[in-house]
């Protein structure tokens, strides 16, 4: 059973002195109970935040300093380099690079993803790993059903949790997971001192998903393999991104009219950003990230609906593409 939801945000003091929960900022019962499970399922130390996004603003904030430089693969996520480019300001520098290929030599922080979304890229872990410096590995697309990243040479994984592990489309929260106790330490503490912590309702949320991780995500995988080679074969489909594993995906159409005609069309699949819930969402992501993606690009991520649905939802509305 789950531990019951506690929004308390004090809890008394024993004998005149603080017990291992007294004040929410710094810590509380759900966010443990969800980090112990995230610590366990990647091989390492959780630390729990309020998004992915406050995640990865807390290792860039927390374990380099102004006038540092983060290597970040070239298709990460699209928000991770807008976060990086607005802690530029305070003298955080970043260069792209293809995280096929080894990293560049000068940088203090290697930054991956695996799959990155939406170009759904894997990096070169080897090249990654034989870097002198740290190496951060956003693990969102993979989960660790696919990928246990630490095992794989890097320091610390970073997820956003709104994604596969809590799965529902219904709680926002991030994690990193680190190698080393004392990168937990200095991100526990940076987070005490910078307040973007998971509030209890969203921890237990991400409990309750983290239970059906492995049948969601392997048969959103399964789903997602036989629609990837169905799209593969489709004549509007001019390109299909797929790594292989788990249950995201992009493919493109002509161009951006087609694509717009596509995620407006369909009924089955949510026209709605996001990704890794239970339901299936399909969008352009040009909208977003503009010249960074083929205007005809669109992302589909694989819920848990029946294939033959999906494909029905999907055939309808490329026949008119
Ligand atoms: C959504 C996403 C993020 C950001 O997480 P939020 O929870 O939305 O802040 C980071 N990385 C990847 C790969 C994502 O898909």
């Amino acid at each position: 059973m789950e531990a019951p939801l506690d929004r308390s945000t004090i809890w008394p003091y024993e004998d005149g002195e603080p017990g291992p929960f007294y004040y929410a900022r710094a810590g509380h019962p759900n966010g443990v109970a969800a980090e112990r499970a995230l610590g366990e399922l990647e091989g390492g130390e959780a630390v729990l935040f309020a998004s992915g996004t406050a995640a990865t603003t807390a290792v860039a904030l927390a374990l380099l300093e102004p006038g540092k430089t983060i290597a970040l693969a070239d298709d990460a996520y699209y928000g991770t380099g807008v976060t990086l480019a607005e802690l530029g300001r305070w003298g955080l520098r970043h260069v792209l690079f293809d995280q096929t290929a080894p990293p560049p030599e000068a940088a203090d922080l290697v930054w991956i993803e695996s799959p990155s979304n939406p170009l759904l890229t894997v990096p070169d872990f080897e090249a990654a790993a034989a870097h002198s410096s740290p190496v951060i590995c956003d693990a969102t697309a993979s989960t660790p059903i696919h990928l246990r990243a630490l095992e794989r040479g890097c320091d610390l994984v970073v997820h956003s949790a709104t994604k596969y592990l809590a799965g529902h489309h219904d709680a926002l929260l991030g994690v990193v997971v680190c190698r080393r106790a004392e990168d937990a330490e200095r991100l526990r503490a940076f987070r005490n001192a910078t307040g973007a912590v998971a509030g209890p309702d969203a921890a237990w949320l991400l409990l309750r998903g983290l239970r059906t991780l492995e049948v969601r995500v392997l048969r959103q995988t399964e789903t997602a393999q036989a629609l990837a080679e169905r799209l593969g074969s489709h004549p509007a489909v001019t390109n299909v991104r797929y790594p292989g594993f788990g249950g995201l995906l992009s493919f493109d159409v002509a161009g951006g009219d087609a694509a717009r005609r596509v995620e407006t069309g369909t009924e089955l699949i949510a026209n709605a950003t996001s990704l890794g819930g239970v339901s299936s969402t399909i969008e352009t992501r040009f909208r977003w990230e503009g010249t960074r993606v083929p205007p005809g690009l669109l992302r589909l991520s694989v819920g848990l609906e029946p294939l033959e649905e999906l494909w029905t939802d999907l055939r309808r509305v490329l026949a008119r593409a």
